[in-house]
């Protein structure tokens, strides 16, 4: 439902909480973050208002990170508990994806990644997504590809169908924020040393009013200092900031 995503100098627990709390608006079920912490990623989540995820960081305080996601879900497939929650992760616990939207065909994809070994334990059709991109991300890492977490997204996007914004991050790209999409809205928020995705310009205008709006069928692969957009073919594609002009007490 509220997808935040973020890499900087900031705290990314703090600035993803604040984002998600811009987005309550929408209406969720439950909350999650994740956030890579000294090359390790670490992530809570809970079913119910975000209130229940920030007590569960007070009991079970995660280590500081600059690099994170949240979400905010409106559950459709799986009920609003703690494991159908997002981020999810696969088995390995390295990569974490959120999502906004329905992947149509998890089903055959949940088969297809049991026959290989993958334990999935959510009823959500989200979670089939970490799994592949683990395996993507693998495979590129082996034939010495450089901008593994992005092409490893492009891969899988190819293989989903459905309405879908993706947010992600790998341990073993510390510095990368990635997102897709297809028939369901992500704007980049871009930022002085730190860059946002979102569902919604509302999470990060607190911080920047540039913002570039992602096209139909593209990843974004977000670092410190530099966004770049490609088709999920590939394809480099040219993008334009726009200044976002409303009023941020709205
Ligand atoms: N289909 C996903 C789920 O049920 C995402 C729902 C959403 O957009 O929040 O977990």
């Amino acid at each position: 439902c509220g997808i935040v995503g973020y890499v900087g100098a900031q705290s990314a627990l703090d600035v993803v909480i604040a984002g998600l709390k811009r987005l309550e608006y929408r209406g969720y079920d439950s909350a999650g973050v994740a956030v890579l912490a000294d090359g390790k990623l670490v992530s809570a989540k809970k079913a119910g208002k975000l209130v229940n995820l920030e007590k569960e960081l007070v009991a079970q305080p995660l280590p500081a990170g600059s690099t994170g996601l949240g979400h905010t879900r409106w559950a459709t497939h799986g009920g609003p508990t703690d494991v159908n929650a997002h981020p999810h992760l696969d088995n390995s616990g390295r990569v974490a994806v959120v999502h906004n939207g329905i992947i149509e065909n998890f089903a055959a994809l949940r088969a297809e990644l049991a026959e290989r070994g993958h334990r999935l334990e959510s009823e959500t059709d989200t979670e089939v997504v970490a799994h592949l991109l683990a395996e993507r991300f693998e495979a590129v890492r082996g034939a010495g590809g450089a901008a593994g977490l992005a092409e490893a997204m492009r891969q899988v996007c190819r293989r989903l169908e459905g309405a879908f914004t993706l947010v992600a991050v790998h341990a073993d790209e510390p510095d990368v924020v990635v997102g897709a999409r297809r028939n369901s809205p992500l704007v980049v928020g871009v930022g002085e040393g730190e860059n946002f995705l979102a569902s919604d310009v509302a999470a990060f205008i607190a911080h920047t009013r540039s913002a570039i709006e992602l096209g139909q069928d593209q990843v974004v692969e977000l670092r410190r200092d530099g966004v770049s957009v490609t088709g999920f073919d590939g394809a480099p594609a040219a993008v334009r900031a726009y200044h976002v002009d409303w009023d941020a007490s709205a």
